[in-house]
């Protein structure tokens, strides 16, 4: 078993580039994000405890964290290399999922910090629209369906997700720097930390990190 994680904040594009690494590599793209707005469609208990965390912009218990990541190791295979998108966010998820990856002989062998200027991240997130139907992301400027609020590929409706809103994109770089930035140093001190520059095209940041992955 192999690890990598993208760590960043919200904004910093972890899932545009994982998308990219994952068309490049043979890297499975473990989004727990993703993975708790799927709970709250499907309205499973995960769902219903996650939800009211996740509208105020504020991170979900480690304990339902660890709970779904595990699972989702669980059904794996032993050769399986796992790209994390949005975790870990705490120390405590951190160290839980070193312990996890232990018991598989395994650890994490590299961190990319994506690094981004904080009002960079504020246009991306504040102006960030998805398709309703099949996930597909625009942005009112930067990149923009050809009809308003229509998605080009499938012709479903954007929505804004209701933790793009600016008051709680605000609150959730608060939250980052107040109980994920911290990880940057315990990462470092590792030695597995390596910065990429995601302030630009995701194509370039992309293109960074393939040349930088072991
Ligand atoms: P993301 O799509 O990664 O921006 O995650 C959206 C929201 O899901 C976050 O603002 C948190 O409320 C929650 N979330 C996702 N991953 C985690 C995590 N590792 N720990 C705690 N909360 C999380």
């Amino acid at each position: 078993m192999k690890a990598i994680i993208l760590l960043g904040a919200p904004g910093a594009g972890k899932g545009t580039l994982a998308e990219g690494v994952r068309n490049a590599t043979s890297f499975i793209h473990v989004s727990t994000g993703d993975m708790l707005r799927a709970a709250i469609k499907a309205g499973t208990q995960t769902g219903l405890e996650a939800k009211a965390f996740m509208d105020k912009g504020e991170l979900v218990p480690d304990n339902v964290i660890l709970r779904i990541v595990s699972e989702r190791l669980a059904q794996g295979a032993p050769e399986d290399q796992y790209m994390f998108d949005g975790f870990p966010r705490t120390l405590e998820q951190a160290r839980q999922l070193d312990e996890t990856l232990a018991q598989h002989d395994a650890k994490v062998n590299q961190v990319f910090l994506l690094e981004v200027p904080t009002p960079v991240i504020v246009s991306r997130l504040s102006g960030r629209r998805i398709c309703k139907s099949c996930g597909a992301v625009y942005h009112v400027t930067n990149i923009p369906p050809k009809v308003a609020d229509v998605c080009d590929q499938c012709g479903g409706p954007l929505y804004q997700r209701p933790d793009d809103s600016e008051a709680t994109v605000l609150n959730r770089l608060d939250v980052y720097q107040r109980q994920t930035a911290s990880l940057i140093d315990f990462y470092e001190r590792k030695g597995v930390l390596v910065r990429i520059n995601a302030g630009s095209d995701p194509q370039s940041a992309t293109a960074e990190l393939l040349s930088k992955l072991n």
